[in-house]
This record gives structure tokens, C-alpha cells and sequence, in this order.
């Protein structure tokens, strides 16, 4: 593509950065004794999003789900680049998307130093880089029997939206007003990351779900957790929906969402409550770490509800 293009959306002082977007690499300097942290995401067109979707929506998505990574890894955000793949040079469109991208990116602190712009089917693909301190990386091998499972805001919000916008839930108008924004404008947990580093023993974002996620934490742990239904932090416009196997299938097993889900000792919960709080989210706690493999979930009764391994079946009355 033209470099003017670049030049006029994507190119932006990083002060952060030895030299950005111009040159055929960005030259970093990571903080000495730092580790990098490294994650892409990628959106398309059709499965990610629909082609209707606000451009200045889709910057600041497909920054977040990524800033959402290293959230959960406990880094400092520090460096993006993007690929894009562009139908046509629209630059209504590229002002939008980048003033959705950049406004994320000044929030967290995260600077675009490079990326590729090439035409094709609507395409985006963030990388970020971040920095941690060895040996304080949130990863999800580290949860022990007895820990306590968490995950900070609400979940559902994101599916319950989306299953709302495909016709499969019904909801009041208003009330899916209150869930929509959580589909289209995640907050990723950045400050609970990095304030849950030395406290938490494991943990992850939630992207494809919670049952899927914290699946992946076991699985990497090699233990089993208990949760239970009743437990699980919703929205409270969700919660008069919730009668549905598809309001529950969302908040069990929905994606989108953004949260972290993770573990810590259960002699650290007042600390673990205290770092929520100085980063301006809720955690809730939601289970418990077991040694022997698999994951229930209790109805509020405390019987266990019917749940398959990829996540959800359908629930026993
Ligand atoms: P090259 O042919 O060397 O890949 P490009 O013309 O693709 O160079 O890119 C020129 C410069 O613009 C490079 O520094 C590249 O990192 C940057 N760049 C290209 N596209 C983007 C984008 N979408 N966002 C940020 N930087 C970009
Ligand atoms: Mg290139």
C-alpha cells in the first residue's frame, strides 16, 4: 500500500520505542533484566466481527483482546504492531478504526512501533509485546489443590450480546443495551494483571470461555476445580434471564468476555481482594482447586449440573 497511508493513520511518536513505523524494523530496548512477553491475535471478517461492525469498535477490539493477553500474563504493555488487510484504501475508515485503536493504546500506554498494510478481505492482526520481572509471569501451569478460582468483573455480558444480536436470546431492548458493550469494547484487565503478579498462582483471560479457559489452567496444572453456578459474577439485566439453557450456556461457557480467570492460595484472599480493588474491577470468588482431575460445576443446590468437556451440554432441571 502507499506509504502515505501509513503515514498519515499509522504512523504516531513512540517515545518508548529506539525507532518506530518508517524504517524496515523498529528497533526496541526492553528494560534491562526484563522478560518479553509476546502474544498475536488475529480478527477476521465474518468470524470475529461483521462487516457492518463500527470501525472505531474494531480498533480499539482488536488492540484490547490483545492488551487482554498480556493482562494475563501479569506484563507491563509496552510495544504493538499491526498487520491489516484492507478491501479497498477507505480513509473514512482508517480514521475511525485508528482513533478506536489509539485511544486503547494512550489508555494502557502501549505504542504501534510497525505492521504491514496489504489489500485483501478485511484482516487484523495485532501483536504486543510486553515486559515482566523473571519469575513473576501469571502462568497457567501454576495452580496447587486448595487454591481459590477467581475471575474479576462479570461474564456472559459479551455472548449473551452476541447470542442476543443472532436472534437465539431474547432480551429487552434496553436490558441488551446494558450487555452490548461488553461485546464491542472489552476492558482488558491490564492493572489487575500486573497487580495480581506475586499473589495469583495461575492464570488466564477469559476468550473462549469459562469452562474452556480455566479447562486450559487445569490441564496445564495438572489438578481438577469445583465452581459453582451461583457463584459466577453476571450482570444483573442477565440474571432475570438466566431460566434459559441459553443464558447459562453463555455465562458458562461464552466467550468474549475479557476477564481474567485465575487462582491463588486461599490464605491470600483479603490481598487478592485488596489488588482488585487498587485496579478498579470486582473479583469474585467462584471455586476451588482439586487435587483429583475435572472440572464440576454445583447448582445452587450443590448438585452437579450435566457439563461436557468442550464446555457446556445442556443442564439437568
Ligand atoms: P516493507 O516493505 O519494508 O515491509 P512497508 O511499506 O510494509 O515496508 O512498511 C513501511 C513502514 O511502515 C514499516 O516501518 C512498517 O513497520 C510500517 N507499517 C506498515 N503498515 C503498518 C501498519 N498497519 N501499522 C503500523 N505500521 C505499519
Ligand atoms: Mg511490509
Amino acid at each position: 500500500m502507499e506509504f502515505s497511508l501509513i503515514a498519515r493513520h499509522f504512523t504516531r511518536a513512540a517515545p518508548g520505542a529506539v525507532l518506530g513505523v518508517g524504517d524496515d524494523c523498529a528497533l526496541l530496548a526492553p528494560t534491562p533484566g526484563m522478560q518479553l512477553a509476546v502474544s498475536t491475535d488475529m480478527l477476521l471478517e465474518g468470524r470475529h466481527f461483521a462487516p457492518q461492525d463500527s470501525p472505531a469498535g474494531l480498533g480499539h477490539k482488536a488492540l484490547a483482546v490483545n492488551l487482554s493477553d498480556l493482562a494475563a500474563m501479569g506484563a507491563t504493555p509496552r510495544w504493538a504492531t499491526l498487520a491489516i488487510a484492507l478491501p479497498t484504501e477507505d480513509d473514512a475508515w482508517l480514521t475511525a478504526f485508528t482513533r478506536g485503536f489509539f485511544r486503547v493504546a494512550e489508555q494502557y500506554g502501549i505504542e504501534l512501533v510497525g505492521g504491514d498494510t496489504t489489500r485483501g478481505p478485511l484482516t487484523l492482526s495485532v501483536t504486543v509485546i510486553g515486559e515482566v520481572p523473571p519469575g513473576e509471569a501469571l502462568r497457567r501451569d501454576g495452580a496447587r489443590p486448595g487454591d481459590d478460582v477467581w475471575v474479576s468483573g462479570v461474564i456472559g455480558s459479551a455472548a449473551a450480546a452476541l447470542a442476543y444480536r443472532q436472534g437465539r436470546l431474547f432480551m429487552e431492548q434496553v436490558d441488551a443495551a446494558r450487555v452490548l458493550p461488553a461485546l464491542y469494547l472489552p476492558t482488558p484487565r491490564v492493572e489487575l494483571g500486573l497487580a495480581l503478579r506475586g499473589l495469583a498462582s495461575a492464570a488466564i483471560d477469559i476468550s473462549d470461555g469459562l469452562l474452556g479457559d480455566l479447562g486450559h489452567i487445569l490441564e496445564r496444572s495438572g489438578v481438577g476445580a469445583t465452581i459453582e453456578f451461583a457463584a459466577l459474577p453476571v450482570l444483573p439485566v442477565l440474571h432475570k434471564y438466566l431460566h434459559e439453557d441459553v443464558a447459562r450456556e453463555c455465562v458458562l461457557a461464552g466467550g468474549d468476555d475479557y476477564e481474567l480467570c485465575f487462582t491463588a492460595p486461599a490464605a491470600r484472599r483479603d490481598a487478592v481482594l485488596a489488588a482488585a480493588q487498587q485496579s478498579g474491577v470486582a473479583a469474585t470468588r467462584i471455586g476451588r482447586i482439586t487435587a483429583e482431575a475435572g472440572l464440576g460445576v454445583l447448582d445452587s443446590d450443590g448438585k452437579p449440573m450435566q457439563i461436557d468437556k468442550t464446555g457446556y451440554d445442556h443442564f439437568a432441571a
